[in-house]
């Protein structure tokens, strides 16, 4: 038996990579520190894997930005638009093409887009997606892989496993950039190269070579199933003497089954922590000399292995298949965990207990090898820890439990239906057509962050910090009325983050305090864990909202966070359902609501940005979770009078195939982003006649652009045709934290007169 590890977390566990790839871009390291500093990370990784007792140890997982990016790299797909950097980059500085692709290039006279980005499958990571043409070629291009597989085979001698995307994913997962062809065809043209590199590492001494298919437990064509067939079958017809490893993850292999477990490989790695069920097939289907890799550490969870759970798993497996030809191994790559449990000296540490980051996860795939070989004192001391969590009363409040238990149809559904509660909404605010409004936050200048940052130090009180925060709520809103907003909010300015805020408020969270997690190129998020039942010791928002709406005579929007999108940014339990703990949250949210409905706040926003990328990965499993998002939204927003407005927010949104849920969501108004597509993205409302108020975004935030009037004003005159005029609203796309005040202003001054134009031509 074997144990190995997919992927580790590249950024370093003081996110070095982060800081010096900052610095590098900002010219203030050269390419051979930036080197120096990725060096560092990856011997330190490799040295932790090889301690640990790992025998398969990935390499090439490392990246300076993305995996998938390097992947295009080597294989020479590169957009025509960066030939010109092709020709300026000196000699030996690939990278800066490299970064060129992630961020787009503008020096010397050229002005060149970075290429898209988006989520890789349902992680919050994301790649930077392979842009295909017709014609498109590929040839071995950037040769690192073989220096990346050297350099960790002088450490790790046999150990040594060399790590690619797959070639059928790395096409499914990228883009035709041009009509007329289906990227999947390119298969042809790409495998060669593929076979290339394979070989190449082979003799260099590589003995296994892990491609990651996650593409394997999509929804797969037909054809996109011949390709896998046909792509696999060229590759081992074309080398001998390396067993090749497909690794699978994030969702169970389902009617994929057979195709995967007769690909001519030596292994395939599936995901028990997320399918747990698919094994049962698997082992059903499984030819004779095929090995498999059981996934029975979750890779994208903080948790502890429960490991009589994963031994149950090994040991059916090794029952039917035997102990050799049998992998264990993390779910999926490491990079979606945080890096080292040990550092974090503040968690509670009977909660602390209970938890396990990357390099602990390791130990425990090599425990769980141990435990199979006769160590049973390893197994007992797990079952005291796992026995602790499911039993503490830090984790359980049975208070918690029954209330949400004893939720009624009742609780979740409002008085009347939104004709009736928008007669009586229209005579409570008398709002104008086109009425106005922002998403909610305002610029979090660096004065802003000073703030917090002297208040955790101990620099302020907090008596000194709430009047500054009061002092900029006050200006933010006196300039609103100035230029003729109808719709007030409060900017946001005591808010770090829209989940962080309301986790630090609410039982049930904590914080780590270096638990980062790479969420594009050097962007990393620290997600809060939610360890236990939740519950709201008291009001959250209350106090800053009320303070705003007393400053003003017009209508202040109360702004809460909604609960799938909190459960979607945080880490959440893994002993319980995910709609349990959502439901959970979204009580706790709900009494948010009423708590400001009581204050005299008459407009209340819930924002769900992160609904859309909650959708389970496969359509069969869609409607479940559909259903219990929006149930979740109804307990949150249902308690309320028929004369309180409820408005939501959502990014992304690409809504065509879940558009009867968002209305089903019945908020009174909702606000989404459509200015990027020139409200295209609006046709899905429209076709579906979408019956309650919308605010199509009439401004990309993500850019410091400043639009025109007269750009809006024929944004919202489409929009105009696509819905009834009475349910349009005018706001941005999105918060404005990430500007600044001056494009803000500017952009918000025209946005009023675009609205004003709007009624005008009414
Ligand atoms: N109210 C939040 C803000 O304005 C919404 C942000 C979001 O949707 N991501 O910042
Ligand atoms: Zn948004």
């Amino acid at each position: 038996m074997l144990t190995q590890n997919l992927g580790y977390p590249r950024i370093g566990s003081q996110r070095q990579l982060k800081k010096a790839c900052e610095q590098y871009w900002a010219g203030k390291i050269s390419l051979g520190e930036l080197k120096e500093t990725a060096r560092q990370i990856k011997e330190t990784n490799w040295l932790t894997q090889l301690d640990a007792g790992i025998d398969l140890i990935p390499c090439n997982d490392f990246s300076f930005y993305d995996h998938v990016l390097d992947t295009s790299l080597m294989l020479g797909v590169i957009p025509q638009r960066y030939t010109p950097v092709l020709s300026q980059v000196k000699a030996n500085q690939e990278i800066d093409l490299y970064f060129a692709m992630a961020r787009g290039y503008q020096k010397d006279g050229l002005d060149i887009t970075a290429m898209e980005m988006t989520k890789w499958l349902d992680t919050n990571y994301h790649y930077i997606v392979p842009e295909f043409t017709a014609k498109q070629e590929f040839k071995l291009f950037n040769e690192n892989v073989f220096g990346e597989y050297a350099s960790a085979k002088k450490l790790l001698g046999q150990k040594a496993k060399p790590v690619l995307v797959g070639p059928v994913s790395y096409l499914l997962l990228g883009k035709e950039k041009e009509e007329g062809f289906e990227r999947v065809d390119l298969i042809k043209k790409l495998v060669p190269v593929y076979i290339e590199i394979i070989n190449r590492l082979k003799q260099l001494g590589a003995e296994w070579i892990q491609l990651d298919e996650p593409c394997l437990a999509l929804d797969l064509t037909a054809k996109e199933k011949e390709a896998f067939e046909w792509a696999y079958r060229s590759i081992t017809n074309r080398v001998s003497g390396v067993k090749l490893l497909v690794a699978t993850y994030f969702e169970a292999l389902l009617d994929n089954t057979q195709l995967a477990v007769n690909l001519p490989v030596a292994a395939l790695h599936i995901d028990l922590v997320r399918a747990p069920e698919q094994l049962d097939e698997v082992l059903k289907l499984i030819p004779d000399n095929l090995q498999l890799s059981l996934g029975v550490v979750d890779g994208r969870n903080v948790w502890k292995n429960d490991y009589e759970r994963s031994l149950s798993l090994i040991n059916k497996a090794v029952e039917k298949l035997g102990a050799n030809r049998i992998i264990i191994a993390p779910s999926c790559s490491l990079l979606h965990s945080p890096i080292d449990l040990d550092g974090e000296t503040a968690i509670d540490p009977e909660i602390k207990n209970w938890m396990a980051f990357a390099k602990q996860k390791l130990t425990e795939v090599s425990e769980l090898k141990q435990i199979i070989a006769g160590n049973k004192q390893l197994l007992d001391a797990n079952k005291n820890a796992i026995e602790s969590r499911r039993t503490s009363r830090k984790a359980h409040k049975q208070a918690v439990k029954d209330r949400a238990a004893a939720l009624t149809n009742a609780d979740v559904t409002r008085n009347n239906a939104f004709s009736a509660r928008q007669q009586l909404q229209r005579v409570r605010f008398n709002l104008p057509a086109f009425p106005t409004t922002t998403i909610g936050s305002f610029p979090q200048t660096d004065d802003i962050r000073q703030l917090r940052a002297h208040l955790k130090k101990g620099d302020l009180t907090l008596e000194q910090y709430e009047k500054q925060i009061e002092q900029a709520t006050i200006d933010a809103i006196r300039w609103q009325e100035e230029i003729g907003l109808d719709v007030l909010v409060h900017g946001e300015f005591e808010r770090n983050d829209m989940v962080e805020y309301f986790g630090e408020q609410l039982d049930g969270f904590l914080f780590t305090k270096n638990g980062w997690v790479q969420s594009y190129g050097s962007r990393c998020v620290k997600p809060p864990v939610i360890y236990g039942d939740v519950s709201r010791p008291k009001d959250m928002t209350v106090r800053w909202t009320q303070f705003a709406a007393a400053q003003t005579n017009l209508p202040m929007k109360g702004m809460l966070t909604g609960p799938v999108t909190i459960l979607q940014w945080s880490f959440v339990r893994d002993d319980q359902p995910r709609d349990v703990t959502t439901n959970q949250i979204a009580l706790a949210i709900r009494d948010e609501v009423l708590a400001l409905e009581a204050a005299g706040i008459g407009i209340i926003q819930i924002d769900e940005a992160a609904i859309r990328e909650g959708l389970p990965l496969r359509t069969a499993k869609r409607p479940y979770y559909l259903d219990w998002a929006v149930k979740a939204f109804h307990i949150t927003a249902n308690g309320v009078k028929d004369e309180t407005q409820i408005h939501t927010h959502m990014c992304y949104s690409e809504f065509n195939n879940i558009i009867e849920h968002i209305a089903a969501m019945d908020a009174d108004v909702i606000t989404i982003e459509t200015s990027r597509s020139q409200m295209e993205l609006l046709q899905a409302f429209a076709q579906f006649e979408y019956p309650n108020e919308i605010g199509p975004g009439v401004y990309d935030i993500h850019s410091p652009r400043v639009p025109t009037t007269q750009e809006m004003a024929s944004l919202l005159a489409k929009a105009a045709e696509l819905l009834p005029v009475q349910h349009l609203w005018v706001n941005p796309d999105c918060g404005l934290k990430t500007r600044k005040w001056p494009e803000t202003k500017a952009a918000l001054i025209n946005m009023v007169a675009a609205a004003k134009h709007a009624r005008e031509q009414l």
